[in-house]
């Protein structure tokens, strides 16, 4: 029961009730198995083989499943996607940056990059929140910075290094929801920037990066030539990549749910075959909104709709926030749209770990509190 007298149904509620845009569902079966590892691995030193055999796994578990090409390595650190935009300011942008801003998340890395001192002003390329940018008008910068699916509006971008750059300058993309359930072509980019606790299924407080050997000669020249505060190095958090750690004590149970989960991906088929599975579930929530008179996916350009993240805005008669909190009453959490978006609007994540048959049951249980509301 809620505030509204609304009861849904038993047999419409999802098995597992999280449909977040991240922090997102980590599987129960996965936390089983880090309970199992518990014993001989959470609270033990970083510097031995169990954590260190983690670090290993997790890396050579990226570079497999992103089909990563010769030279390209993996580094992490703590810290999550945010400290990679702020060490980006140090070593990964030279003097001026490109940027695709397109919500919540792009505009901000625009927005510390554009209060960097030592940077020049950054170059902007906005569209409505909803769509994306063209990758155009590129020259004369030494970094392109494109987000892959910028999870504030459920938009997604195509990941091409631009047709009018410069020679040399870097693809960064920022792929914090996007990474580990959308395809790419990993020769399309420099350095591709996640956290752990979206479509990874793991828990937050780590970065990641996928860096081209363009992107570890630029973070090597950087390191040497400009001061950099220990932890924003990436120079450094290469250095103990290599070596399977990092600079200092990692999230060591993120690191094993993360280990895991890329197995299982792999096991699942792969990253085309996840991509897949991603977008089918989208799909399934689009073709609703579709056939319904009081829902819309608020992403007009089919192109442009993320297989991960979806956004719906929903008719007056049907206030988004109330139809959250009826399922939030229910178990069933995080429905909710980005804050600042400020719509009418529902978001759901179909991450790899969420399972088709609960968003079908999602989305009988939203018709359900509809037909009482309006
Ligand atoms: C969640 C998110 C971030 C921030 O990630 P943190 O791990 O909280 O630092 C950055 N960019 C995008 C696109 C995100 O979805």
């Amino acid at each position: 029961m809620n505030t509204h007298g609304i009861t849904i149904p038993e047999e419409l509620l999802p098995r597992d009730g999280r449909f977040g845009c991240g922090p997102s569902k980590v599987p129960q079966d996965a936390v089983e198995r880090l309970a199992r590892l518990a014993p001989t691995t959470l609270g033990t030193s970083h510097r031995q083989d169990a954590v260190r055999g983690l670090v290993a796994r997790v890396r050579a578990g990226m570079a497999r499943y992103f089909d990563l090409p010769e030279g390209y390595e993996v580094a992490l650190g703590n810290g999550g996607a945010s400290l990679v935009w702020d060490a980006a300011t140090f070593q990964l942008i030279e003097e001026r940056s490109w940027h695709a801003v397109l919500g919540e998340f792009s505009s901000k890395f625009a927005g510390l990059v554009g209060a960097t001192p030592w940077l020049e002003e950054p170059v902007r390329a906005e569209s409505a929140f909803g769509d994306r940018p063209a990758i155009s008008g590129v020259s004369g910068v030494d970094a392109t910075c494109l987000t892959h699916c910028e999870t504030s509006t459920g938009v997604e971008m195509d990941l091409q290094r631009p047709q009018d750059g410069e020679e040399g300058a870097l693809v960064l993309v920022d792929a914090t929801s996007a990474a580990g359930g959308l395809a790419f072509d990993p020769t399309q980019v420099d350095v591709y920037y996640f956290s752990p606790q979206k479509a990874f299924a793991s828990d937050g407080g780590l970065w990641l990066a996928l860096l081209s050997p363009a992107a570890i000669e630029r973070i090597e020249r950087l390191a040497a030539q400009r001061h950099t505060p220990a932890m924003l190095d990436l120079g450094s958090a290469l250095a103990n990549s290599r070596k399977e750690q990092t600079l200092n004590t990692p999230a060591v149970a993120t690191l094993a749910l993360l280990a895991d989960q890329v197995e299982a991906l792999e096991a699942a088929g792969g990253l085309t075959e996840v991509d897949a599975a991603c977008r089918a579930k989208a799909g399934l929530i689009t073709q609703w909104a579709d056939a319904r008179d009081w829902a819309a996916p608020f992403v007009a350009d089919p192109a442009a709709r993320s297989g991960v993240v979806t956004t719906i805005d929903l008719d007056e008669r049907v206030p988004a926030a109330t139809v959250s909190q009826v399922l939030r009453s229910h178990g069933v959490l995080d429905t909710e749209a980005y804050r600042k978006l400020g719509r009418n609007q529902l978001r759901i994540g179909t991450f790899p770990a969420v399972d088709h048959a609960d968003v079908e049951a999602l989305l009988a249980a939203i018709d359900h509190i509809a037909e009482r509301l309006a």
